[in-house]
């Protein structure tokens, strides 16, 4: 198929690119995505997320490589279907602070300065909240705070606000230390995607065609130009062309892999994989920043929470009808019904960890197969807001069918480490407060495994039994200097015709949770395209 632009990836970014470009008539593009549509009930169902990420039909299972210090090899989880993560995801919605973007902006990039992203925010958002002055209502993307959340939730937040952390309401409205209900991208008990938010609606475009179960296997180009993408579908290879341009939002794992076996990338990890060089750009897949999760579970001393209505196949099967009935339940609320934004250093600036709660409790983890105790109990999360250590994505073959390799280095660089042991001090702390630490019966993970003085251990926790935080970032960054992979208008350096929107180009990480700024920036990137820019 000829077009003027060809999208990779339905995911948080490329569906608001699509939009955007669709959105003059007179341009002809075409919307790749490698997984499924997504008509199954389980992704509007919100904690269908726990079938859609253990099957590999829903989700990329990308093999992390062993670790040290046991060598574990882990899976890391991405979406795969129309909409991408965002149709899989744990459904929070969490913009980043203002300092995030500010910082962007100081680096030269001030396309993405805090009043360019709230400019899109307020466009692409329904905020059942209403509209203020950095808060959009209206726009195509519905979200809306945790409903019905379990009583023991509010316990959570009373005790967060004991130790001195605001409880609000909207916890985007403000970036101090803050704690409440999660943000969710929920409405009415349904999941809004971004391809429910900006695909869906405008599907009847003429000049809009959405392919699915489409991979891309390489970039074609002639000369310095690329001119198209080579996809396999159902089989058989098919080359699609671009007049105009290549947008790559393939996810922050698949768009450096992309680019480095069509010949974009570090030399040495092209010869060593048998690719031609087109370009040598050191740093596409390398300086990648991932979250560690660190994770207390707790015994409640009740029967509350959600253990009881979830952790067998029949149990699941109640909520499941409960929930096609009325909505409601817990299979409508998201991966993480209480959030807090915390200073795990209390000289910090500004928050620097991140805490989410659930009121269940795994049984163990694995991504493959999750379950829940049977016994009541709560979770909690926390990871290192904007890590340091850097990681990389390579390629060891021309062969887009063999895994590229990710090598996350968590923890490498102290910053993290001590922000990493301040945080799980507060996670325990949070629990022994009141009224919370009423209802904790004791511990379950990781108990006496490890001693709150032993920083070592907090962090050798975290390593072997800690999990990734599914945000990876900056593996194709932008930078105003020649040494990064993109410019500030995103285009890849050494080629024309090719550009990446997704979670690879941002170069240092966005506060949180990745998925309202990625929408936001696919949305600012197709206006920019539009413009000519
Ligand atoms: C399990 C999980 C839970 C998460 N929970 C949250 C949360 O609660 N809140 C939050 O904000 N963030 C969350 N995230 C992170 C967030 O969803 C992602 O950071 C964000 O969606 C990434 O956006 P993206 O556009 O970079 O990539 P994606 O949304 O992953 O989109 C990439 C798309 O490209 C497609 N693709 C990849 N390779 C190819 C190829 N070769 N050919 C064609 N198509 C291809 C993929 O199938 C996918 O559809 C979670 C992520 C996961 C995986």
């Amino acid at each position: 198929m000829d077009v003027d632009y060809i999208v990779v990836g339905a995911g948080s970014a490329g569906c608001p690119v699509a939009n955007r470009l669709s959105s003059d008539p007179k341009r002809q593009v075409l919307l790749l995505e490698a997984g499924p549509d997504d008509k199954t009930p389980l992704v509007r169902m919100p904690k269908g997320f726990g079938k859609l990420s253990s099957n590999p039909k829903y989700s990329w299972h990308f093999p992390q490589a062993p670790f040290p210090p046991r060598h574990q090899a882990e899976t890391w989880v991405r979406g795969k279907v129309l909409g991408g993560s965002s149709a899989i995801n744990g459904l929070v919605y969490n913009r980043g602070n203002q300092a995030d973007f500010d910082h962007l902006a100081a680096l030269g990039l001030t396309r993405w300065s805090w009043d360019e992203v709230v400019a899109a925010y307020r466009a692409i958002e329904d905020n059942p909240l209403g509209a203020t002055p950095t808060r959009g209502s209206g726009g195509p993307l519905k979200i809306s705070p945790v409903r019905d959340a379990d009583p023991i939730c509010s316990e959570v937040i009373d005790a967060g606000a004991a130790l001195g952390w605001r409880a609000v309401e909207d916890l985007n409205e403000t970036d101090d230390e803050r704690i409440g209900f999660s943000m969710t991208t929920i409405r009415d008990g349904e999941r809004w995607s971004a391809a429910r938010a900006f695909i869906h609606p405008i599907a009847d475009r003429p000049n809009l065609t959405v392919e699915t179960g489409a991979v891309a296997v390489k970039l074609l180009r002639d000369g310095d130009r690329i001119t198209g993408v080579r996809v396999r579908r159902g089989g058989v290879e098919v080359d699609h062309h671009a007049r105009r341009e290549v947008i790559l939002s393939l996810g922050s794992v698949n768009s450096p892999k992309l680019l480095q076996v069509s010949g974009i990338g570090p030399a040495e990890v092209l010869q060593a994989a048998a690719v031609d060089v087109v370009v040598d750009s050191p740093r596409v897949g390398a300086n990648m920043l991932e979250h560690r999760c660190f994770v207390i579970h707790h015994r409640l001393k009740e029967n509350v929470g959600y253990n009881k209505l979830l952790s067998t196949v029949p149990r699941q099967t109640l909520s499941a009808l409960r929930y096609y009935a009325t909505k409601r339940g817990p299979m409508a609320t998201p991966a993480y019904d209480v959030i807090a934004f915390v200073k795990a250093r209390h000289d910090a600036d500004r928050p620097d960890a991140q805490l989410l709660t659930s009121p269940f409790s795994l049984a163990g983890y694995d991504v493959k197969k999750p379950m829940l105790e049977r016994e009541p109990g709560m979770q909690m999360i926390g990871y290192v807001l904007r890590p340091e250590s850097e990681g990389s994505i390579t390629i060891t073959s021309a062969d887009p069918d063999v895994p590229a390799v990710i090598t996350p280095n968590y923890f490498q660089s102290s910053y993290d480490r001590e922000v990493g042991v301040g945080l799980f001090r507060k996670m325990r702390e949070l629990f022994e407060t009141e009224p919370l630490a009423a209802h904790i019966d004791h511990e379950t993970h990781p108990g006496g495994l490890v001693d709150s003085n032993d920083e070592e251990a907090i962090i050798e926790n975290a390593l072997t039994s800690g999990y990734c935080g599914y945000h990876s970032v900056a593996t194709v960054a932008m930078g105003t200097d020649d040494s990064y992979p993109l410019d500030p208008e995103l285009r890849v350096r050494g080629v024309e015709g090719l550009r990446v929107v997704d979670t690879s180009v941002v170069p240092t990480m966005v506060s949180g949770n990745c998925n309202a700024p990625m929408m936001a920036f696919g949305w600012m990137a197709g206006n920019l395209i539009l413009e000519g820019g």
